[in-house]
């Protein structure tokens, strides 16, 4: 613990050390990734208060995910602080509410809403509009958002043509079982997670008495993160914080990668238009990554487009300089996920302990290859915001369902005119709703439809390799490879999607599976969809301290068509590509080439449905155009993270 408040600043640099000490008035803090901008938000609530200028409980630290929350809260204690509030929006917005309820609006407060889903298909059902369960889940996202963008169940349809969204179902049917599910509510006195913030913010604007009290309360306001925060949000902060200015915000709008969410830089952005006053301060020293890392991130960011773009920050390592990153080619996928778990062991060969190695995708259906290969490496792994790829529900059922048609000898009626297996495989799949054409929009629906198409694949591949075979070997394959990744969940090697890695850094990163139309995925069309892919990927640049590899296959199976490329957004980053644009930057690291098989000549397959490729742009790409993939783990990732909120919340003590 410092001995002194002037103590607390030493571990800082000029520019932290200016945020630290700016106490009166706003400031603002733009900086780019690992620039220090938590641990400079830490030290000066850590310095105002022992300096003795910052009453702590006078003190609301705000952050967006609970593990945020929990880690300032540890930092504060480390530099001698107490009695600190730091919390989440929603976190906080409960407790005033439970305590303010009684006064405002007499009673208790509403209960919480458990089920939201089941709430939601009653509505649904009474509007005779018919969901199954992937499609409830996606429905209730899009409930979710319109709540914090503030959007009332009559302009849903308008909004989200306007937000340039895929409705997952029409916008009309999407607002009738919104307005449904609101009555619901109503008639049950319940209230849902988003309707804390909204009330909350209901009860400030109308009770001056009561939005005066938690003003004397809290005077202070720390904010993290706060590229991420939605209109909702700020409309709360702005009540909190009335006409007063104490208020301190960091964030980053290169990392803008929730905006499906509702979230939007455009607070951060327009700070200093808010807060004419504010003083603004840019980190720039990066002490997270080496220099080569930073350099490859700068390039990146040199090549973004549009608002966030126009604010960034050229970043400077701190570190002594460490390996160049590596750009590897492979010929297939399963040529990359082997390469990369045969560098993962050397690595840890070489003294990287496996918790300090992440391999991070765009989309959780990515990671059976993945799984498949560590587990054959023997290297430990776990998974991060998404379930292991055969403990998946749709994949266990369609396990089950394979299983019985295997026992039925092949006398079932249903395979007794199909030929050959993967033809079997999609029939029997097919009796569990699966579909050759994916759904159409994003979400559950096509999270479900995914990992049934990764089987697909799965049968495909075995039966290019044994042309003999069976169901009842593939049943038997399916066991074994169940089995090998079911690894002890020791300390491993990460596997997660880039949007779950935000925030977190490791020794190693594995950037894999870097081709376009995974990078951008597929129906990321706009310029605003292609930039915030852009920015996912410099999110996950920017998590390696050290080491740094970025891979691509050129063709989905072995003897596949070398017909994919890699990413658009290393071009003039990758040695031996073309730049890119004017501000394009060099990068190291040479080439290498996986030890993949030869290619062989045959149809182009979509690489998601399996379909015959005709088209000279789909053989491209190797997706066929109705094929675009999934991003929306991360949205339920973030509902996870806020029903925990709600959990653990409701026990506690009220407010004050
Ligand atoms: P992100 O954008 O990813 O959230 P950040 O800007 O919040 O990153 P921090 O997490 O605060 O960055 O810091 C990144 C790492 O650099 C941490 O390990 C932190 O302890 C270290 N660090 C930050 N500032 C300094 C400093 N002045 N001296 C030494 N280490 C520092
Ligand atoms: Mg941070």
């Amino acid at each position: 613990v410092p001995e002194s408040a002037d103590a607390v600043l030493e571990g800082l640099d000029p520019e932290q050390r200016e945020v630290a000490t700016a106490l009166h008035g706003p400031v603002c803090v733009l900086a780019g990734a690992g620039t220090g901008k938590t641990r400079a938000i830490t030290h000066r609530i850590a310095y105002g208060v022992r300096a003795g200028i910052l009453p702590p409980a006078s003190v609301l630290a705000v952050t967006f995910t609970n593990r945020a929350a929990g880690e300032m809260r540890g930092r504060l204690r480390q530099l001698g602080v107490a009695g600190v509030q730091a919390r989440t929006f929603h976190s906080a917005a409960l407790r005033q509410l439970q305590y303010f309820w009684p006064k405002a609006v007499g009673g208790e407060l509403p209960r919480l809403l458990e089920r939201k889903i089941q709430l939601v298909a009653e509505a649904a059902a009474r509007c005779r509009i018919r969901l199954d369960r992937n499609e409830l889940r996606d429905v209730t996202g899009e409930i979710e958002w319109a709540k914090v963008t503030q959007t009332v169940p009559g302009d849903y349809p308008a909004a989200v043509a306007k937000s340039l969204r895929d409705a997952p179902r029409d916008p009309a049917e999407i607002s009738q079982v919104y307005g449904m599910y609101e009555q619901l509510k109503r008639d049950r006195s319940v209230i849902d997670f988003e309707d804390v913030l909204l009330l909350t913010v209901g009860i400030l604007q109308d009770r001056h008495d009561i939005a005066e009290h938690v003003r004397r309360q809290y005077q202070h306001f720390v904010v993290d993160e706060y590229q991420d925060v939605s209109p909702l949000q700020q409309r709360l902060l702005d009540l909190w914080l009335g006409d007063r200015e104490s208020l301190c915000v960091v964030g980053d709008a290169s990392q803008t990668i929730y905006s499906f969410t509702g979230a939007t830089p455009d607070h951060l952005l327009n700070f200093r238009t808010r807060h004419p006053g504010a003083t603004v301060v840019k980190l720039v020293r990066d002490y997270r990554s080496t220099p080569q890392v930073v350099h490859l991130a700068n390039g990146l960011l040199g090549q973004a487009r549009g608002r966030a773009a126009e604010h960034r920050l050229e970043l400077i390592s701190q570190r002594d300089p460490g390996p160049e990153p590596a750009y590897v080619e492979y010929a297939d996928e399963p040529a990359e996920a082997e390469g990369t778990a045969r560098r993962i062991r050397e690595l840890i060969a070489a003294g990287v302990p496996a918790g300090e190695i992440a391999v991070l995708y765009r989309i959780n259906a990515q990671s059976e290859v993945y799984e498949q290969a560590l587990a054959d490496a023997g290297v430990p792994y776990q998974l991060r915001g998404a379930e292991r790829f055969f403990e998946r529900q749709e994949v266990r059922e369609a396990g089950i369902a394979l299983r019985g048609a295997a026992r039925a000898g092949g006398n079932d009626a249903l395979l007794d005119d199909v030929e050959d297996l993967p033809a079997q495989v999609r029939a029997v799949l097919s009796t569990k709703g699966w579909t050759t054409e994916p759904p159409a929009g994003s979400g559950a629906v096509r999270d479900r439809w995914e990992s049934l198409a990764a089987l697909v694949r799965l049968a495909e591949d075995f039966v290019r390799a044994r042309p003999q075979a069976t169901l009842a070997d593939l049943v038997a394959e399916l066991d074994e490879r169940a089995a090998a990744q079911h690894a002890p969940t020791v300390q491993g090697v990460t596997l997660a999607s880039l949007h779950s890695a935000k925030g977190l850094e490791w020794d190693a990163v594995f950037l894999v599976g870097l081709t376009e139309g995974m990078m951008p995925i597929t129906y990321a069309k706009t310029d605003e969809q292609v930039e915030e892919e852009r920015r996912l990927l410099y999110v996950g640049v920017t998590r390696a301290r050290l080491h740094l590899s970025l891979s691509w296959a050129l063709s989905r199976a072995p003897g596949g068509r070398a017909s994919r490329r890699p990413t658009r957004f290393l071009n003039g980053i990758r040695p031996g590509s073309a730049a890119a644009g004017p501000r394009a930057a060099g990068g190291g690291g040479g080439v290498e080439h996986g030890a993949g098989r030869r290619k062989r000549r045959g149809p182009v397959l979509c690489r998601v449905c399996g379909k015959t490729l005709t088209d000279a742009g789909e053989m491209k790409l190797m997706r066929c155009e109705d094929c675009p993939s999934d991003m929306d783990e991360a949205l339920y990732e973030r509902l996870r993270e806020w029903r925990s909120v709600q959990a653990k919340e409701l026990g506690q003590p009220a407010y004050c």
